[in-house]
């Protein structure tokens, strides 16, 4: 098989969405199976995407005040125990070390599926009184939930994430906390990847195990499936409590302080993938891009590549002399290879722009700029385009959020009934805003009955009356109904 045949043959995405997802993860070579199942290897192009993401994140949480801290990877299992709505949530998913330096362990080690647990244990010392808070750490880890399906990035056993985890004096600071963790994912999934979000507020039945209440930012991916992009915790003081944490108030009152824990993971990548991309393979959004503008020089001759070398130093050179330039990520492929497959291999992995030169653009001191996204091909001369390319990029970002966010709004349905919500649900799909009574029970029936859960509440759901669709019970506002990863 030809090189061109290998890069075309990806899954079209309108006929077979998670084969499609699968192809090009594997073939733009982001991601790849491990001899464990479940677990996989992130390829270099996969992890230079995961880095973008999780440095912005990180200025963000050091730009409000956090310090990034290191826990063990194993949990006692005593110490996962103590809370037991978390231990009841998480134990079907811990992996457990049993044996250890050639004989049993005395006590088993859970492997972290997360680290509440292990973090209050250990910061018992740490706070005395009221000064000693607030108390604001991040972790950038690896932790492990056993899972029976998976798939690369979106659900793997082990997968990659931060967990911040603070605690406060008084509740209504952590209550602002949680606020503050949610708006950081909103702004990350927003402005670097280009994926507009819902904010809400989860269900009871789907909050974190341990949790007062969790909040959730829910993404549309384009098989119109919802995917939650991050979530944040307000934990009282059910984990301080658990573990004997107290501090010394202003007034000389003993108290647990006020827990919150929040986390975004590796499965951005895949949400990054599949709110973007098209039958070509990715479509990434300038910010996250590892490269941002490819350069394909074409030429026959060793006269013509001579010319179309020196015509592409110069745009460089051109292109470096502002900051702003110097920092766009550009990557000339030289390759012995045709135009036709270099096109198809930076296609393939979504670089935003590709600038073509070739002998006649030399003579006419211009280049063939293609954007990804509509294949949208200008003639533009190359000293403009240096002035103009970051501006360009800036654009492109702006589109892709904006494409997203009409995507989203031409699947959003106004439902009323429980008919209508089963036809859309197994028809078009899509964001389905419903009422719903607040009864576990009818939850539960749809979820049954449909395959669609309750995504979150939005807190911009206007206040408005109606029946909930499973029952007819009263409900005072909509919430969002989606079949979800
Ligand atoms: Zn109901």
């Amino acid at each position: 098989m030809g090189k061109e045949g290998f890069v075309t043959t990806i899954t079209r995405q309108s006929e077979d969405f998670p084969g499609w997802y699968n192809d090009v993860v594997l073939k733009a070579e982001l991601a790849d199976y491990s001899p464990v199942r479940g677990c996989m290897v992130i390829r270099p192009y996969g992890f230079a995407i995961w880095e973008s993401m999780r440095d912005e994140l990180d200025r963000h949480i050091k730009a409000t005040g956090h310090s990034n801290v290191y826990f063990p990877l194993f949990v006692p299992r005593s110490l996962l125990e103590k809370e037991a709505e978390h231990v009841e949530g998480f134990n079907p998913q811990v992996a457990w070390v049993t044996h250890a330096g050639g004989k049993e362990l005395d006590e088993w080690l859970a492997i972290r599926p997360t680290s509440e647990a292990i973090i209050a244990e250990s910061i018992r010392d740490w706070i005395q009184s009221y000064r000693d808070l607030p108390l604001l750490m991040n972790l950038w880890n690896n932790v492990v939930r056993w899972e029976m399906r998976t798939r690369l990035f979106l659900r793997t056993t082990e997968f990659l994430w931060q967990e911040a985890h603070t605690f406060h004096a008084s509740a209504q600071e952590a209550i602002e906390e949680v606020d503050l963790g949610l708006e950081m994912y909103r702004r990350v999934a927003e402005e670097w990847l280009a994926i507009p979000v819902i904010s809400g507020r989860k269900t009871e039945g789907e909050k974190f195990p341990g949790a007062v209440y969790t909040y959730s930012v829910e993404a549309m991916m384009r098989d119109r499936r919802a995917l939650q992009a991050g979530t944040s915790h307000y934990l009282g003081e059910n984990f301080a409590a658990a573990a004997d944490v107290w501090f010394l108030d202003r007034d000389n009152v003993r108290r647990h302080p006020h827990g919150t824990s929040w986390g975004f993971s590796t499965r951005m990548v895949g949400a990054t993938i599949m709110a973007h991309g098209d039958d070509a393979g990715l479509v990434l959004p300038p910010k996250v891009a590892p490269v941002q503008v490819v350069i394909v020089p074409i030429s026959r001759t060793e006269e013509e590549r001579v010319a179309v070398a020196g015509a592409i130093e110069r745009f460089l050179a051109a292109l470096a002399a502002t900051p702003q330039g110097a920092a766009v990520r550009v990557k000339v492929d030289w390759r012995e290879e045709s135009p036709g497959f270099k096109f198809n291999h930076w296609e393939l992995r979504g670089v935003p722009f590709r600038l073509e030169v070739g002998p006649r653009d030399v003579a006419a001191g211009q280049g063939i700029l293609v954007r990804r996204v509509d294949r949208a091909k200008e003639a533009i001369p190359l000293d403009r385009l240096a002035a103009e390319l970051p501006l360009r990029l800036a654009g492109y970002q702006q589109e892709l959020l904006q494409r997203a966010r009409d995507f989203r709004a031409a699947n959003t349905h106004q439902v009323e009934d429980y008919e209508s919500f089963k036809s859309v649900v197994e028809g078009e799909g899509g964001f389905l805003m419903a009422h719903w009574c607040g009864s576990p029970a009818c939850e539960k029936q749809v979820n049954d009955e449909t395959g669609a859960t309750i995504r979150n509440i939005p807190f911009d759901s206007p206040a408005e009356p109606g029946p909930c669709i499973a029952d007819g019970a009263p409900s005072d506002r909509r919430v969002l109904f989606a079949r979800a990863y």
